[in-house]
């Protein structure tokens, strides 16, 4: 936790939140703070400052904060991504949300198991607290939004030509296309695949909405190494 993410319902007064649970437990113990120590914190979809600790005792502790600086500016990219296994669900979602991506679109391909869609880890609560650990991490405050599409056909033909209006598209696949360009300083709609990739329907289908296909070289990565490598390629310096 780089930052300590507060919300509307931790203020007491305008500027004194009150913390406990989650929040408490890592001040004392991670940071060992004491009455008097400032820490980082950001209010959710707000701005990141100091809170300085005005007391603190065994259930809670109380913060004075001062939040004078913007979050820092999210990467231009719309992620189109298949559904991970529910094993690997938690970590990406934290991953994507920790490399600054604002809107998810989790879709269904050939080869992501049906099983996927009952996972528990897509209830919104959920999905809710995976990003809070991925913007602590991070230290961002913008909360993504993340999107579910069973159905690939219907989102591909119906949804996605709006959806990716104006900005270049991308579909990462390791076979054909050309190499994933770099730093390409214009918005981005990117679409990555499941763990077994996707099937050649998919990808002509994908064109067909004007997707480009991009790889990384020889080398076939994990998803979950293939998105940070995609998305500080295509965008570095964010
Ligand atoms: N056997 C699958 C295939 O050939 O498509 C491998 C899929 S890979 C584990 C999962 C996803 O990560 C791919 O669908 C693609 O979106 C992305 N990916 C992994 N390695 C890649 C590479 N070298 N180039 C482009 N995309 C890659």
């Amino acid at each position: 936790m780089n930052l300590i993410l507060l919300q509307e319902a931790d203020f007491i007064s305008p500027d004194i939140v009150r913390l406990s649970g989650r929040r408490l437990e890592h001040i004392v113990n991670v940071h060992r703070a004491k009455p008097g120590r400032q820490l980082r914190v950001g209010l959710l979809d707000g701005n990141i400052g100091y809170g300085q600790i005005t007391t603190l005792a065994d259930q809670q502790v109380e913060l004075r904060v001062e939040l004078s600086k913007n979050a820092p500016p999210p990467p231009p990219i719309t992620l189109i991504l298949a559904l991970p296994r529910p094993k690997m669900l938690k970590r990406i979602i934290q991953h994507v949300t920790a490399l600054g991506v604002k809107k998810l679109v989790l879709i269904n391909s050939y080869r992501v198991e049906k099983s996927y869609w009952q996972t528990p880890w897509l209830e919104e609560e959920k999905l809710f607290e995976q990003c809070l650990l991925g913007l602590e991490q991070a230290v961002d405050t913008q909360m993504p939004e993340i999107l579910l599409r069973k159905r690939f056909k219907p989102f591909v033909e119906d949804e996605l030509p709006e959806l990716c209006q104006g900005s270049q598209k991308l579909v990462a696949h390791p076979v054909g296309g050309t190499a994933c360009p770099v730093d390409i300083g214009e918005a981005c709609t990117l679409a990555i695949g499941p763990e077994g990739g996707f099937i050649a329907y998919e990808v002509e289908k994908l064109k067909e909405a004007g997707f480009h296909s991009v790889h990384l070289g020889p080398r076939i990565l994990r998803v979950e190494t293939a998105l940070p490598v995609l998305v500080s390629r295509l965008f570095p310096s964010y």
